[in-house]
């Protein structure tokens, strides 16, 4: 019987198909759905009227405030995934939390989808009617919930399952509106849901980020992760994780001008987010 041998050449082939289809995997990930709630900073004209802040105080509320740079930061890591962004700053209307104030554990902040109070605890807005708050939700909170269901639905139809990846940034220090004052705060934040995180993403996502340096908590300085109301707690083909980063890595946090080092930063977080996905499913 002849022996089986395998040869330099029989590996280094090996090889290069492994890395190919590591390669490919890693070009599709149609089901990924991207949600950037954060980074946009615009206030319509139409509602400018309701702040009761001074330009310049807006200016710096949104400085605080927004996820600065965050579609920069994580839109290039999943080229076939889908981008669900805000369009109106989280000061317009937040639709990371709960239409109801009644569910919303912020909202005793004055920080419920519709923020009465500023980061500082002063007041933000002017009292609204029942009919601009309905305007509020009707304009921009459902319709930015819709296209986020719309996208679930689409990647459930195609391929079985969904993954959203619900990307954030926080600032270095806490802010006074923030439950969680601890001042050491940690490079990236991992967010995780009891049913829609499955543990092996779990892992594979706080390896990931460690692997590359940096230094990683779960669940704290904040928590949860984002689902459409229609699959929360009920469908285990929706997956999702939060990914916070602290804002210290990429940007100047007085002036909100990036770094000169946010393009290396920018890779390493993708190469992060995209290698921890490539175990889903
Ligand atoms: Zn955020």
């Amino acid at each position: 019987m002849k022996p089986i041998r395998t040869t330099y050449s029989d590996v280094k082939s090996q090889i290069r198909q492994k890395t190919h289809q590591v390669t490919n995997r890693e070009k599709r990930q149609p089901w990924l759905i991207l949600h950037l709630p954060h980074d946009s900073t615009d206030i319509p004209e139409s509602v400018r009227d309701q702040f009761v802040l001074t330009d310049a105080e807006l200016a710096r509320e949104l400085l605080l405030m927004t996820d600065t740079h965050t579609g920069i930061l994580f839109e290039g890591a999943f080229p076939d995934g889908h981008v669900v962004r805000c369009p109106v700053s989280r000061l317009v209307l937040d639709v990371e939390r709960f239409e109801d104030d009644r569910l919303e554990v912020m909202s005793s902040k004055g920080m419920g989808a519709i923020y009465t109070c500023t980061s500082h605890g002063h007041p933000l807005r002017r009292e609204l009617s029942s009919t601009e708050k309905l305007s509020l939700l009707a304009d921009f909170y459902r319709p930015h919930h819709k296209r986020l269901t719309d996208a679930t639905v689409k990647a459930l139809k195609q391929f079985d399952k969904a993954f959203i990846l619900d990307a954030h940034s926080f600032p270095s220090k806490p802010l006074p509106y923030h439950f969680d004052q601890n001042v050491n705060r940690p490079d990236i934040c991992i967010g995780t849901d009891s049913f829609h995180t499955p543990a092996y993403l779990q892992d594979a996502f706080l390896s990931a980020f460690s692997q590359a340096g940096f230094n990683v908590r779960l669940n704290a300085p904040y928590s949860g992760a984002l689902v459409p109301a229609t699959f929360y707690q009920c469908d285990p083909r929706v997956s999702s994780i939060m990914v916070e980063v602290n804002r210290r890595i990429y940007m100047d946090e007085s002036t909100g001008e990036r770094l000169p080092t946010f393009d290396a930063a920018a890779t390493r977080i993708r190469d992060c987010c995209r290698n921890a996905t490539l175990s889903f499913g």
